[in-house]
């Protein structure tokens, strides 16, 4: 069976928890969009990982983590990844590489920091991994696929003097920088070559045979349904799609083979970069539930900037259920709330002294003032906690308030960091 696991918020979910936690029983993790601009934390046996670009998979031998071709890959960080973990004792992972993926070139970098800095105060907090550049390359058709690592030289050679003449071009003339060497970049993609082969497959391929023996194939979201480009807060999204449909398309599965869609939806909001965020908090509320939040804070597992805090927002949040297709919603980092007397929940948007409960355009959403209800808190820690019976009354209240606004089941509630941290209902 195929099963999407992706976030119905801004990102940072813990998404990377229940893949991880799901992973024990499956065959296939794959990554199927986004790449190394944003990391799934995990905390298991071997310690705490940031995984940017690689399946949450690789910590088990049975599974075969996959890198799709929806995906941009960053391949040095993809190999620091493989190194960091062999030296924490991680065995050597099972991975495939799309030979479809494209890669992310060094020059995708350099543009996303050259575009932050000419934009400055107007940027869009892009973490300048070279996302939006990379993802413009390849649907402007000037991108490099994995399979073209292993072209005829004088083929490649020819596309990276094309292509550098136009990225020399705004590097000169806009951007004032140092000018693309094409032969410095071919000999960087022979580097790239060396380090993938033994990994690169035809992976729609293998996930065909795999659907046909009936194995469990995890596909693995980055960031959440309020960053994908079409239904998200555009501009202020992702550049690739967050949603389990894209699951089809960048893994290269049958559409209805996604069986099961599985909604990571936080106990409370965090976003990073900018962009209306209407539940959001400020000063010592904000510095409190940050320092608290997550594991050990809620700060970029990229690039370590704290993140915006707010308390839950069911409008953005069933909107975000919605959009995903929600069979089951996990409900995480609850854990984190028990040091409130009062659980403040933003149940709708007043916009123009009208208040409305579905998500809007982001026009609208910029003018949104968050209606707030109140829930009395539980005031005690639930981390070990098993049994959903077991969970404090209020606590219980809680879920069943938010389930009932989502209007989508929520079959799992994460109360810790830890692979076990977990009830089933
Ligand atoms: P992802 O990108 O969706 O995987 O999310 P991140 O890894 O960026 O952020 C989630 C953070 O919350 C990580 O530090 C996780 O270890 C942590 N986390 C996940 N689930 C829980 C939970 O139920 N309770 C607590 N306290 N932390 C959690």
């Amino acid at each position: 069976m195929v099963k999407a696991i992706v976030g119905a918020n801004w990102g940072d979910e813990g998404k990377g928890k229940i893949t991880d936690m799901l992973a024990a029983e499956s065959d296939i993790v794959i990554r199927f969009q986004g790449g190394a601009n944003a990391g799934h934390t995990i905390i298991n046996n071997y310690g705490k990982f940031a995984l940017h670009t690689l399946p949450s998979g690789v910590f088990y031998s049975h599974v075969t983590n996959i890198i799709g071709n929806g995906v941009a890959l960053n391949i040095p960080v993809l190999f620091k990844e493989l190194q960091s973990l062999e030296e924490r004792g991680v065995p050597h992972p099972h991975l495939l590489i799309s030979d479809r993926a494209q890669m992310v070139m060094p020059y995708h970098i350099l543009f996303d920091q050259y575009e932050e800095e000419r934009l400055g105060g107007k940027s869009f907090g892009s973490t300048k991994s070279g996302i939006a550049p990379f993802y413009s390359d390849k649907y402007a058709k000037i991108g490099f696929q994995v399979s073209e690592l292993f072209m005829d030289e004088a083929d490649l050679r020819e596309k990276l003097e094309r292509v550098c003449e136009t990225k020399n071009v705004l590097l000169r003339d806009l951007y004032h920088k140092p000018e693309l060497d094409p032969g410095e970049l071919y000999n960087t993609l022979m580097e790239y070559k060396a380090m993938v082969e033994p990994y690169v497959a035809d992976t729609s391929a293998y996930l065909w045979e795999a659907v046909q023996q009936g194995k469990e194939i995890l596909l693995e979201g980055q960031l959440g349904s309020l960053k994908d480009p079409d239904h998200g807060i555009y501009p202020m999204v992702t550049s690739s799609s967050t949603l389990a449909a894209y699951g089809a398309v960048g893994a290269g599965l049958p559409p209805y083979e996604i069986k099961k869609v599985i909604v990571v939806c936080k106990a409370y909001s965090s976003a990073v970069g900018a962009g209306a965020f209407v539940s959001e908090i400020f000063g010592d509320e904000a510095d409190e539930l940050r320092r608290r939040g997550g594991d050990g804070g809620e700060y970029g597992a990229t690039t370590g900037r704290p993140r915006r805090m707010g308390w839950f927002d069911v409008v953005a949040s069933r909107y975000g259920c919605r959009i995903q297709g929600a069979t089951d919603v996990a409900f995480t980092v609850l854990d984190v709330l028990g040091y409130l007397d009062e659980i403040p929940v933003c149940t709708g948007y007043e916009i123009d002294g009208k208040v409305v409960t579905d998500f809007p355009t982001t026009r609208l959403l910029e003018k949104a003032k968050p209606v707030i209800e109140t829930l009395p808190g539980w005031k005690c820690d639930i981390r070990g906690i098993k049994k959903y019976e077991d969970l404090p009354e209020n606590c219980r209240k809680y879920i069943e308030f938010v389930e009932e606004k989502l209007g989508f089941p929520i079959t799992m509630v994460s109360n810790g960091p830890g692979r076990e941290d977990i009830i089933y209902r």
